[in-house]
């Protein structure tokens, strides 16, 4: 480009010189032409910058054809009016101008199309007015000019064909090269992003938290996660199917982006479940208001298909502080929190504190202990009497798993019995208290039976009736001697495994008790389909018979429930020798209760019950008519 300047200043000053130097006067057009110039090529020359904008290009391009035909019309018109005042220069002034067309499309040659445009409009008709002069000369110049121009110009035109079919090519490339970008990008942006709601996804709300999770004081202060997850979202999702459940997942994503989206991150984290993260401290009365406004969110009705659908959220929240060291911590606390929230009801909300810090420790160190087997060392197994209330002896006592922890205290069984079948281990742990609990009754006399609970995740497991089978032959164990207590929650798993291997078992002669029959849904279908030697009537049902009639009336209907379906029974938790007097007078078969003897060694249990001798201090109390309700007051 330059170079196109310099060769038509060159030019300028060339016609001027050959027209005597009349031109170039300060003010006229063709020193307006001259400075024009000049400045493009100093512009061009200093402060041109490469540009990557292909809008730009292109209106850049459109300016320099727009300016080159200007230029181009401008210099014809320019020579005209010299050869009309300087008739006898026009040879020069015409050779002149058709140099300047020349340099002019020299200059733009890396643009041919443009490049063509000097030659067509400068140089072609003045080539040709030179063509037509009058002497030989000037007509043989011409026609030499004419051909030169012409070749130049088929020149450019084909080199303008090859450049355009590159630039096409390359522009295609771009274009592809721009396409696969934005899928990346588009690729980077749904990695982050929930599908369904659009919010973040548990990956990014992860990431963003690692960068930006602030430790705040003792006391908290620091960055604030909530963890909210719906109530009655199953429920809707089922009755009205998966369409529901997307729209109700999408409104309360909204809404909850519509609340706090300014200040937080909020992401949906799986399923039904959402987080919110706010990187800076929170003042606790905020963080109050943040939990009810979340279940608050849920509590709206959502309108879908005109239905108005009904959930609700419980919410954990948890405060960055030295109690949480990690981004994972800090959202189990969160967790911790709301799991704590959903068991005291829906709709409710729990900040984690000092409090369910010290819980859960107290269960990673239990986890800790059982996975580490050193639970199953320092475990012993107690035994409770069950009695006949026929022979007033004690016929059968239930292995109960005591733990005294040297780092934990007294950890209940209802406690360590779940976390190790939450953990997967209660199988094992069951195993090592069988064989416990066998060791201990060796000294017992054959009829004096062992009651074992077995868990219900235990009991649906393969081949589990097979392995405790083995366990007692190796321990030279009758299985006859044993009766094994499961509850009906075995059966709501898997049904037909858990009836499979208690078949097994009853099959090599163990005695199978239904335990806590009353408790949860009692399904009188299970007293139907499986075939129970005994059923154990839940202590609930026992608890107040004494001031109850209706109580009495529904356990007289139980027991009556179980004989109907072979099975005898036993009345759990009789605690006084009133409620023991009732359930005789019912007809129930068996009893255990603190009144009766409470949980104690095996060695214990055996100074009980020496032979057939009834218990001495229960004896008089329950041949005591006296204390016996007649029936008919019942
Ligand atoms: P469960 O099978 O219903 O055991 C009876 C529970 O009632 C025992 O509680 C016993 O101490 C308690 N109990 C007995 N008589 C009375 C009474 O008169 N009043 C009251 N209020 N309670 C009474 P424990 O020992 O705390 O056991 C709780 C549960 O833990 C058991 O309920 C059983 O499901 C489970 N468990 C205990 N030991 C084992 C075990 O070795 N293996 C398995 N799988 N579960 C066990
Ligand atoms: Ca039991
Ligand atoms: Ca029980």
């Amino acid at each position: 480009m330059p170079l196109l300047y310099a060769t038509v200043l060159v030019n300028l000053v060339g016609l001027h010189v050959a027209t005597g130097g009349e031109e170039l006067v300060l003010i006229s057009p063709v020193s307006f032409l001259t400075a024009v110039l000049a400045w493009r090529m100093i512009v061009w020359l200093f402060f041109q910058r490469d540009c990557d904008d292909l809008d730009v290009i292109a209106a850049q391009l459109v300016k320099m054809v727009v300016l080159t035909v200007l230029v181009c019309v401008g210099f014809s018109i320019w020579t005209q009016v010299l050869i009309s005042k300087h008739p006898g220069e026009t040879m020069s002034i015409l050779l002149f101008s058709i140099l300047a067309a020349l340099g002019a499309a020299y200059g733009l040659s890396s643009f041919p199309r443009a490049a063509i445009l000097p030659l067509a409009i400068l140089g072609l008709p003045m080539a040709t007015r030179l063509m037509f002069m009058k002497d030989a000369t000037s007509t043989g110049i011409g026609i030499s000019l004419l051909l030169v121009l012409l070749l130049l110009m088929r020149l450019l035109h084909t080199h303008s064909r090859a450049l355009s079919a590159l630039v096409t090519g390359r522009l295609a490339i771009a274009k592809e090269h721009n396409r696969a970008i934005s899928a990346e990008v588009a690729a980077l942006k749904r990695a982050d992003e929930d599908a369904l709601t659009g919010l973040a996804n548990r990956a990014k709300l992860f990431r963003e938290m690692q960068r930006n999770m602030m430790q705040g004081p003792t006391s908290g202060g620091g960055s604030v996660v909530a963890i909210s997850d719906l109530d009655g979202f199953k429920a809707a999702n089922d009755a009205f199917g998966h369409a529901a459940g997307d729209a109700i997942l999408e409104a309360f994503a909204l809404r909850l982006l519509g609340a706090f989206g300014d200040n937080a991150i909020v992401a949906r984290t799986g399923g039904d479940e959402f987080a919110i993260f706010w990187r800076n401290g929170l003042a606790k009365q905020d963080i109050a208001k943040i939990g009810r406004t979340i279940c608050d969110l849920a509590s709206t009705p959502i309108e879908w298909e005109g239905k108005s659908l009904n959930i609700g959220a419980s919410c954990g929240l948890a405060e960055a502080g030295p109690i949480s060291s990690s981004v994972s911590e800090f959202v189990r606390q969160a967790d911790s929190a709301l799991y704590r929230a959903k068991a005291s009801g829906r709709g409710v909300w729990r900040l984690y504190d000092q409090e369910m810090h010290a819980l859960d420790k107290r269960r990673a160190g239990l986890e800790k202990m059982l996975l580490d087997r050193k639970a199953q060392m320092e475990m012993t197994v107690h035994f409770q009497p069950i009695i006949c209330l026929a022979s007033n002896t004690v016929v059968s006592s239930e292995a109960l798993a005591r733990w005294n922890s040297d780092e934990l205290g007294v950890i209940p069984p209802s406690e360590f019995i779940s976390v190790a079948e939450q953990l997967g281990i209660i199988e094992e742990l069951n195993e090592a208290l069988l064989r416990k609990a066998v060791n201990a009754v060796r000294p017992w006399p054959p009829e004096l039976r062992l009651s074992f609970n077995l868990s219900a995740i235990q009991i649906s497991l393969e081949g589990a009736a097979a392995r405790m089978l083995d366990l007692l032959e190796e321990d030279g164990f009758s299985p006859g001697s044993i009766q094994f207590e499961v509850t009906e929650t075995a059966f709501l798993a898997d049904m037909a495994k858990a009836k499979r291997e208690l078949q097994k078992l009853r099959e090599a002669g163990c005695i199978i008790a239904l335990d806590d029959f009353g408790a949860g849904h009692a399904s009188v279908s299970y007293l139907r389909d499986l075939v129970f030697d005994v059923v154990k009537l839940d202590g609930s049902l026992t608890t107040n018979i004494q001031y109850c009639e209706r109580s009495r009336r529904i356990l007289l209907g139980l027991i009556e429930l179980c004989h109907a379906s072979g099975a005898k029974c036993v009345a759990e938790h009789v605690e006084t020798e009133e409620q023991l007097a009732l359930i005789r007078a019912m007809g129930c078969d068996f009893a255990q209760g603190y009144h009766l003897g409470r949980p104690e060694s095996g060695m214990t249990i055996l100074a009980m019950n020496p032979g057939r001798t009834a218990l001495s201090s229960t004896e008089a109390k329950i041949l005591n008519p006296i204390a016996m309700l007649p029936i008919s007051k019942i």
